[in-house]
């Protein structure tokens, strides 16, 4: 059971795509349960350790919920689709706080998405706030469009490129990433993997809209390549993060190589139609020196992606470099499903656990406000329960220290 959810976590996070915006090729069939249905809600529910989040939602406010009471999170487990005509009349739903309190579901119809290989990774839903039926001609349409999504989802992840950008996808990154660092460790040559974040992109998208944003995107990518040589990867690894790999290259000739992209940043205008739109970004470096007995290829990014953090906290718009990199540093890139306890284990929240090192881990949760700085990680699966204080505190990201 704990295996099957563990796999569950790995199938899920192949297609990457939690937290990512939403898109239209999504949003369209959340709108078209809606009128083929003629229900007032919809949504594609993607399960991730501590909670459901909406990759598409009509008619439905808030972008992801808590897992637990998730009726999503039940449908998972169906052969072909969970229906509650009335969770009133449901002694399993009847107390739901998402049936008793918003978005008050009554009627539940959902059909889980499943990968190639038969795992259930999320749900495509349609709700109603009153009870009805649904027939099975219903049923099947439904489940017909849950294989449209997961077609979407699948033709994403076997692309080696990202459409909007032209730069590799995260996981085409981290293949050229895996190819070069065992050479660079073979031949004892050095290597360094730089990672870039747009700052303050979230302005961008609310002050202009997002197609503006996704230009934006699209230009600074096109800056950084120009300034690369071609055996550099330059890879989208999420959103407005990018990273470069640079065979051949020393931690002090990568800090220059940054230098040069975050310039080219800084100087780009972008038109826009009442002028032009400025932009910055921070850089983090991290690299292999010559002989080093290195990390793996989730060490390297995780180092490079601290000294991306140490950038953003030193101001912005600037780079910073990785402490030397050594066998063993850096943290181990995990998916884990983690429970957070406090007041003398009286209270508890679910998290997903999404690195681990010996000193200390990073946690989502869906709401990190409450959490107090001390407290227990638990992960089940692995027997492990450590003390914890919480060193950065970011939405529903936690990084913490074990003490
Ligand atoms: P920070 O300086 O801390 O990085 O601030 P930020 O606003 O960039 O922070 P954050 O990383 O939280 O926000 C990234 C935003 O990027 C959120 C999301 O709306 C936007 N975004 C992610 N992917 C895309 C995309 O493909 N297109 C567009 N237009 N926006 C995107
Ligand atoms: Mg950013
Ligand atoms: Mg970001």
């Amino acid at each position: 059971m704990q295996n099957e959810e563990q796999a569950r976590l790995a199938a899920l996070d192949r297609y990457d795509i939690l937290d990512t915006p939403q898109e239209e090729a999504f949003d369209r069939i959340t709108r078209l349960i809606r009128r083929i249905f003629d229900v007032p809600m919809s949504t594609i529910s993607l399960i991730d350790a501590h909670r459901q989040w909406f990759k598409a939602r009509s008619g439905v406010e808030a972008c992801e919920t808590a897992r637990g009471p998730a009726l999503c999170n039940l449908a998972l487990r169906e052969p072909r689709c969970l229906v509650v005509p009335d969770t009133a009349a449901d002694p399993r739903f009847s107390a739901n706080p998402f049936v008793l309190g918003p978005p008050l579901i009554r009627f539940y119809a959902g059909a889980p998405l499943r990968t190639p290989q038969g795992v259930a990774i999320g749900t495509l839903c349609a709700l109603d706030t009153r009870p009805r039926g649904f027939r099975p001609d219903e049923v099947e349409t439904l489940v017909d469009l849950s294989h449209v999504v997961m077609r979407e989802l699948e033709l994403r992840r076997v692309a080696t490129t990202d459409g909007l950008t032209g730069a590799l996808s995260r996981q085409a990154f981290r293949e050229a990433c895996a190819g070069a660092l065992a050479l660079a460790l073979r031949h004892g040559h050095p290597l360094a993997c730089l990672m870039l974040d747009l700052d303050h992109f979230k302005a961008v998208n609310d002050g202009y809209g997002h197609p503006v944003g996704d230009r934006v995107l699209a230009e600074v990518a096109a800056a950084c390549r120009s300034r690369l040589r071609g055996s550099d990867a330059f890879g989208r690894l999420g959103g407005e993060e990018f990273a470069v790999l640079l065979p051949q290259t020393g931690a002090a000739a990568a800090l220059a190589v940054a230098e040069t992209l975050r310039a080219a940043i800084a100087n780009l205008h972008v038109p826009i139609p009442d002028g032009t739109l400025r932009l910055t970004a921070s850089l983090g470096v991290a690299a292999l020196d010559a002989g080093a007995d290195g990390p793996d290829v989730d060490g390297l990014l995780a180092s490079a992606d601290a000294a991306l953090y140490a950038a953003k906290a030193a101001g912005r718009n600037r780079c910073a470099g990785a402490p030397r990199l050594s066998s063993g540093a850096g943290a181990r890139r995990v998916l884990k499903a983690g429970l957070l306890s406090f007041d003398d284990g009286r209270a508890g929240l679910d998290c997903t656990v999404r690195s681990l090192s010996e000193a200390g881990a990073a946690l989502n949760v869906v709401d990190a406000r409450d959490v107090p700085e001390t407290f227990r990680l638990s992960i089940r699966d692995d027997r492990f329960s450590r003390r914890c204080r919480i060193a950065l505190r970011r939405d529903g990201h936690l990084d913490v220290a074990f003490v």
